[in-house]
């Protein structure tokens, strides 16, 4: 059976067509720069990558190309074969717990639940309604990014501000990152070998989010309200001190919509290094010796070290494993390394041979034999959730 997995932006959607339960991918691609000039969109298919411009007045027009190349390649001789579609939504709210079959309701419940994440959903939307009115016929579902972490216990979610603004307004720690979460967590169980295992993921890429594990259940994650929480981030701050932005608001003569900008664009390993958001382009620097990409370095590494010691202590060190994952968890062996080294005194040891060997799209352990605790490097996959729950809730239709 045919399935697409959805990921859409306010200007760009990313697809991978599967055969499931094969999890075959068939196709995939990318749109980007939808409604605004130089649009263009890149597809892989056989092996082969291609690059077209085109004209991406909106999400529909990106669908109707989509479906044409799936049937000039022969991807699909009809319409009628692509029997379900599974959309990245990134915030649920507190309304879902699991991926659900999109229907009039669940439009209105996401759209509702804009005012919580007013960048994401709304474009999440387009790409849902935009498929809907292409292929009524296939199923469509809902997988959201908070749904993972909607175990979390009212004494993990809750923020320590008026009861009356998480009971009016929702104001209480959601998580993301979710799919990712529980990509590697399953994973993570299989290779430890245990049906019951207590496990802390760090996804660690332009944004980042670290979570405990239990038994499959997220515990704690250390994103928020929003995703500007937790650790530091490419662009993001995480954590910070809320008195900062009244005491700069008035410094500056900034407004809160300024500040909120800075602080999710402006800031993390770009703001403290002033070089990039990209770790890539801050190793550069480092091998150079420039002191404040060391020091951005260092602040990033203690943000990690932190969650995860506290983590651990959390559940009196019965940790079976942790593992790294996305873009800089996944090829930056020498952060895995500080990390691990700064956690020695728990019994974490990294194996430094193997751990330089695990990057780019590998699968593997990187601690020592001698370690307390296992770790792991596991390429995340948050699309073949998408289309794991996608397939499993279009049968049950
Ligand atoms: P993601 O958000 O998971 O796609 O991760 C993207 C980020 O991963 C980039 O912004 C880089 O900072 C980081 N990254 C990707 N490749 C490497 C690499 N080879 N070494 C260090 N960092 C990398």
């Amino acid at each position: 059976m045919k399935v697409l997995s959805i990921n859409a932006g306010s200007s760009s959607l990313k697809f991978q067509m599967y055969e499931m339960p094969e999890e075959e991918v068939l196709i995939s691609g990318r749109f980007e720069r939808i409604g605004l000039d130089k649009a263009f969109y890149t597809i892989k298919y056989n092996g082969d990558k291609i690059q077209k411009e085109a004209e991406l007045k909106n999400h529909g027009v990106c669908v109707e190309i989509l479906i044409n190349e799936l049937l000039e390649n022969k991807v699909i001789e009809s319409l009628d074969e692509i029997k379900a579609v599974g959309h990245r939504i990134v915030h649920g709210g507190d309304k879902y717990s699991e991926s659900v079959v999109i229907d009039k309701d669940v439009i209105k419940t996401i759209e509702d639940l804009s005012s919580l994440a007013p960048l994401h959903n709304p474009a999440n939307l387009m790409g849902v309604k935009a498929f809907m009115k292409k292929i009524p016929n296939a199923v469509q579902v809902a997988c959201f990014d908070t749904a993972f972490h909607q175990t979390m216990k009212e004494d993990r979610y809750l923020y320590a501000v008026p009861y009356d603004w998480y009971k009016k307004d929702g104001v209480r720690k959601y998580g993301f990152h979710g799919m990712s979460h529980r990509y590697v967590s399953e994973r993570l169980s299989e290779l430890v070998d245990k049906d019951y295992s207590n496990v802390i993921v760090c996804h660690i890429g332009n944004g980042g989010s670290i979570s405990l594990v239990r038994d499959g259940k997220c515990v704690d994650t250390s994103m928020g309200f929003t995703p500007n929480a937790g650790i530091i981030m490419g662009s993001r701050c995480g954590d910070i001190d809320y008195s900062i932005i009244p005491y700069i608001a008035k410094k500056r003569g900034l407004s809160l919509e300024e500040i909120d900008t800075i602080l999710n664009k402006e800031s993390g390993m770009l703001g403290t290094s002033e070089i990039s958001s990209d770790f890539r382009d801050i190793d550069e620097e480092i091998a150079k010796k420039n002191k404040q990409a060391i020091m951005a370095h260092y602040l990033f590494v203690n943000s990690i070290v932190n969650y995860i010691a506290r983590y651990y202590v959390e559940l009196n060190g019965r940790i079976d494993a942790i593992a790294f994952t996305a873009g800089v968890g996944e090829n930056a062996p020498h952060v895995r390394r500080m990390v691990i080294d700064r956690l020695s005194c728990l019994g974490f040891k990294i194996d430094r041979e193997k751990n330089d060997a695990i990057r780019f799209g590998k699968e593997g352990l990187v601690s020592a034999v001698d370690s307390k605790i296992p770790v792991y490097v596991i390429p995340t996959d948050e699309e073949v959730m998408i289309a794991r729950d996608t397939y499993r809730l279009s049968n049950c239709e």
